[in-house]
C-alpha cells in the first residue's frame, strides 16, 4: 500500500501505477526524480533533502510540513 505524500512545493505525491517505481506530484505533474520534473517542484525538494542530509531539518512527507527540529528552532 502507497501512501500519498505531501511535497514541500505544495502539491501531493501519489505512487504511479503506470510505471509502478514512482511517485508522481499531482500540483506539477511531474515523476518526482524525472528530468521533466520542474524547477520549482525539484528545488524544495532538493533544499528539504540537503539540510536532512546536514543533520538539520527534515521535512515531514505525512504531514507536508517541517518536522520537529525546525519548529524548535523557529520559536527560539
Ligand atoms: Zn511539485
Amino acid at each position: 500500500m502507497h501512501k500519498t505524500m505531501y511535497l514541500p512545493c505544495g502539491g501531493e505525491a501519489n505512487f504511479d501505477h503506470s510505471s509502478g517505481i514512482s511517485y508522481r506530484c499531482e500540483m506539477c505533474n511531474a515523476v518526482l526524480g524525472s528530468v521533466g520534473q520542474p524547477r520549482s517542484c525539484r528545488e524544495e525538494a532538493d533544499k528539504w533533502a540537503a539540510y536532512e542530509k546536514a543533520g538539520m531539518w527534515s521535512w515531514d512527507y505525512d504531514r507536508g510540513e517541517p518536522g520537529e527540529r525546525r519548529k524548535q528552532l523557529a520559536s527560539e
